[in-house]
C-alpha cells in the first residue's frame, strides 16, 4: 500500500463527516470531492482496482443496454409500422410473403423486448440503489442524481462524433425516446431513427456491445485509451465535476 493511501484510510472518518456535511449543505462537487478523497488512488490509476470498480461498471454496462435497447424498440416499431402500413394500404394487390414474415418477426422481437425493457429499467433502478456502500458507488449514485448528467458537454461531443443527433438540431437526446420510458433520456445508438436517416443507411447490431456508437472503456479496456480520454469519461459517467 502507498503512503498516499495509508493517509487516506487514516483520514477516511474525517473526510467522511466532511462528506456528510457538504452532501447536507447541497454542495455537491464539495461533496464529491471527500469521497474521492475517501479512495486509496485518485486519477487513472484509480482504474486498476477492479473490486472498487466492479459494481460502478455493472451500473454503467445495465444503463447501456436500456438505452440500446429502448432505441431498439422504437426502430423496430417504426419498421413494423411502415411494412403493416404497406401491406394495409391495398389489400387487393398480393403482398409478397417475405413483407408479412419479415413484419411478424418484427411483432415477435418487440412483444419481448417490450418486457425486457421493462424489467431492465426497473432492476437499473434497483440496482443503483442497492450498490454497496463505498464512497465510490456513493460518487456514482449522487452524480446519477444529477438532473440531466448525461447533458455535459463531453458526452454531447462524444455522441456528434459518432453521427449522433447532438451533431443536429433535431433535439433527439434531450428528450424521452419513447412514452413508455417518460424517465429515460439517452443520447444516440446505432438504433436511433433520426441517425439512420442522417446516414442514409443501416448499422445492423442487436447488442449494445457491438454497436460503434457506444464506447464503453471497460469492455474495450480501459489501457486502450488515452488518460485525457478517459479521465473525460469517468468524470463524466462517475463523478460528474463540472
Ligand atoms: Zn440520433
Ligand atoms: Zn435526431
Ligand atoms: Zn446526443
Amino acid at each position: 500500500m502507498s503512503l498516499s493511501a495509508v493517509v487516506r484510510y487514516f483520514l477516511r472518518p474525517y473526510t467522511r463527516h466532511a462528506e456528510r456535511k457538504s452532501q447536507q449543505e447541497g454542495d455537491h462537487d464539495g461533496a464529491q470531492v471527500f469521497r474521492l478523497a475517501q479512495l486509496p488512488r485518485c486519477g487513472i490509476s484509480l482504474l486498476s482496482y477492479r473490486d472498487l470498480w466492479q459494481p460502478v461498471e455493472k451500473c454503467i454496462q445495465m444503463y447501456f443496454k436500456l438505452r440500446f435497447s429502448i432505441q431498439r424498440e422504437v426502430y423496430l416499431r417504426a419498421k413494423h409500422d411502415v411494412l403493416y402500413e404497406e401491406i394495409n394500404a391495398n389489400p387487393s394487390t398480393k403482398v409478397p410473403s417475405t413483407s408479412v414474415d419479415e413484419m411478424q418477426t418484427y411483432k415477435k422481437e418487440l412483444h419481448s423486448l417490450r418486457e425486457t425493457n421493462c424489467n431492465l429499467e426497473r432492476e437499473t433502478y434497483r440496482y443503483i440503489n442497492t450498490l454497496p456502500d463505498g464512497p465510490l458507488g456513493r460518487m456514482l449514485y449522487a452524480h446519477a442524481e444529477q438532473k440531466d448528467w448525461y447533458l455535459s458537454n463531453f458526452l454531447r461531443q462524444e455522441c456528434a462524433r459518432s453521427g449522433g443527433c447532438c451533431g443536429r438540431e433535431c433535439g433527439c437526446c434531450e428528450k424521452p425516446r419513447i412514452d413508455k420510458h417518460p424517465l429515460h433520456k439517452s443520447h444516440c445508438t446505432s438504433m436511433c431513427l433520426c441517425c439512420e436517416d442522417a446516414r442514409g443507411y443501416p448499422v445492423e447490431v442487436e447488442r449494445y456491445e457491438n454497436d460503434p456508437m457506444i464506447v464503453d472503456v471497460f469492455l474495450c479496456g480501459y489501457r486502450n485509451f488515452s488518460r485525457d480520454y478517459l479521465r473525460c469519461w469517468i468524470n463524466d459517467y462517475v463523478f460528474g465535476f463540472e
